[in-house]
């Protein structure tokens, strides 16, 4: 009777171990689950429908924003992962959890919704459907990759990882570029169109661009808060990681700085 415990315990522990395995191995290198595959430049794409050609020209952009990031290594490759309707995609809404449009993983980028290369569009749907640039999406997560690639990812990763407007505010940061270009933008206009935004908001979702979308409120937040340190107070992102300062003490002097600006300017 012992023996046949003994067996059956050895049996689910190998069960347990092998399915614990086989996700893992899914989630690190979904590559396998792809049907088609598309080499370009320092990207390939895996997907299992046909890729628009136009993807190049996304790529190459979105390549543009990244590599003013000090995080930016020349040799570092990517897996871009369109996943819309597939088997891969079902494991991963199962396993992290459905919401996010697109993720990071190592070096995968994993775009979880419809995409429009030629209009150079993500289509979100949870929360509410919108439409996202596919070129600032695509940077943002490839931000993350780099992330992971320069700091490890013990430290970065889905369950562990710095605070929230750190880790997102910076991927936002870069991939926003063409927006802080742009005729009239000012980071104190859009502070102030933050502070409009938050104080109007019922919740933590907070509009955050043009095509609709909602985010939660430390994407524009923590944008903002970077750029006020990288662009204002010239401190590089390895610093700001390192950085004690609290959260909130730090929004609260980027309003004052916000507030004197404003005065010395009238
Ligand atoms: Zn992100």
């Amino acid at each position: 009777m012992k023996k046949i415990v003994k067996r059956i315990f050895k049996i689910t522990l190998l069960t347990f171990l092998t399915t614990i395995l086989t996700i893992g191995i899914i989630i690190l290198f979904p590559q396998q689950l792809f049907a088609k595959k598309i080499s370009y430049k320092k990207f390939t794409v895996y997907s299992n429908d046909n890729v628009d050609d136009n993807i190049k020209t996304v790529l190459d952009n979105a390549l543009i924003l990244v590599r003013r990031s000090e995080l930016y290594d020349p040799n570092y490759s990517y897996n871009i992962i369109l996943c819309n309707n597939s088997f891969y995609n079902k494991i991963d809404d199962k396993l992290l959890g459905t919401g996010p449009t697109a993720r990071a993983t190592s070096n995968n980028v994993i775009i979880k919704v419809k995409i429009d290369p030629k209009g150079n569009l993500a289509f979100p749907t949870f929360h509410k459907a919108c439409e996202v640039n596919l070129t600032e999406l695509l940077a943002h997560e490839m931000t993350h990759c780099l992330q992971a690639n320069k700091y490890g990812m013990i430290k970065f990763n889905p369950f562990k990882h710095p605070e929230f407007w750190k880790l997102e505010g910076y991927p936002e940061y870069i991939s926003r570029q063409a927006q802080r270009s742009k005729k009239g933008y000012s980071l104190t206009k859009d502070i102030d169109r933050y502070v409009n935004l938050e104080r109007k908001a019922t919740d933590i979702w907070i509009l955050s661009d043009e095509g609709g979308c909602e985010a939660p409120d430390y994407y524009y937040k923590g944008r903002l808060m970077i750029e006020y340190l990288i662009d204002i107070r010239h401190f590089s992102y390895s610093k700001i990681l390192n950085d004690t300062i609290s959260e909130n003490t730090l929004y609260q002097e980027m309003i004052q700085w916000k507030d004197s600006n404003k005065e010395a300017k009238n």
